[in-house]
């Protein structure tokens, strides 16, 4: 999907001069961010609204204020340092990135040293060399991809995208030489207050030049269905097995677990044991006891 140069320019001036006078004030965006508090932010805005990150990321850098710091913690301490913003897997991931970064004595600013770190994958390594060493390479999340393909292309619909193919090659297009952290954060914007996925307000969004722009019909995105155990996935068992454990300074067993998460029987209890396995596999949980009946439970230190 190629775009002439006039397009790529009026987008550029458009998302910039928005961005500029944005109504969105984000404390962590400075016009050189620090990559720690970066990577921290973007690690719980992957998957917590940015309102609960705000504050969610302050007391935690207050805690943790560089990754020296965050790699003395004990798993257990950083799960509950994470309490209210869910895959606590993040949590865990962010602490073994934290202790190689303490060992490397540095913040990495290439590609290919920041996707080796454990948890960093290529959305937020992108978004670290873009916003903290300033490196004109692309940033691609949903909200990205979202608005991409509907400035791109004349869609009819909220689900339909362009390939990822395509959008790859208009982000790479269409950053602009030297300003691509405003650009970046501009889009994502604009794709989270105007360019929503069920949603848009093409009245109030800034890209006057959008292809889609008041043609857009909702219809709701074929997505797969996340399988339910006892009325809900299975990965809100994990947070509630995990909210159960995180205060608690003794181990407990699996029927005091089922309990507290409201589940009994023989068949609900075979279901929390599969799920603690899960948290152990995962260094979330540790286990103590010879035998599956004395078995005892607590958050990993
Ligand atoms: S004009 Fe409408 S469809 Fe186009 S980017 Fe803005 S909100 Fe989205």
């Amino acid at each position: 999907m190629s775009l002439s140069r006039n397009h790529i320019h009026s987008l550029q001036q458009s998302v910039l001069t928005w961005f500029a006078s944005s109504p969105r004030k984000l404390w962590w965006r400075e016009d050189k961010q620090d990559p720690w508090v970066t990577l921290v932010t973007e690690v719980m805005s992957q998957q917590t609204q940015m309102e609960r990150v705000a504050e969610a990321a302050e007391k935690f850098l207050q805690k943790y204020p560089s990754p020296q710091d965050l790699a003395q913690e004990t798993t257990a301490g950083v799960v509950r340092a994470w309490r209210g913003l869910g895959y606590n897997n993040r949590a865990i991931r962010l602490r073994e990135c934290a202790v190689q970064l303490a060992q490397l004595g540095k913040f990495p600013s290439n590609y290919q040293e920041l996707v080796a770190l454990p948890g960093v994958g290529d959305y937020t390594a992108s978004a670290l060399l873009s916003f903290c060493f300033e490196l004109d390479n692309p940033v691609v999340d949903v909200n990205v991809s979202r608005v991409l393909s509907r400035v791109a292309a004349a869609l009819s619909y909220t689900d339909e995208k362009l390939s990822s193919e395509q959008i790859r090659e208009m982000a790479v297009a269409l950053v602009p030489s030297g300003r691509g952290r405003a650009w970046h954060q501009g889009l994502m914007d604009i794709g989270s207050l105007f360019c929503r996925a069920r949603s848009t307000d093409c009245d109030s969004c800034p890209l006057l030049s959008c292809a889609s722009r008041n043609r857009l019909t909702f219809r709701k995105a074929a997505v797969k269905k996340e399988r339910s155990y006892y009325g809900k996935p299975r990965r809100l068992w994990r947070g509630a097995i995990v909210e159960v454990l995180r205060d608690s300074s003794v181990a407990y067993s699996v029927e005091r677990i089922a309990q507290s998460v409201g589940l009994s029987g023989p068949e609900q209890t075979e279901f929390i044991v599969e799920t603690l396995q899960l948290l152990v596999r995962d260094g979330i949980v540790s286990a103590a006891g010879a035998q599956q009946s004395h078995m005892r439970y607590r958050l990993k230190e």
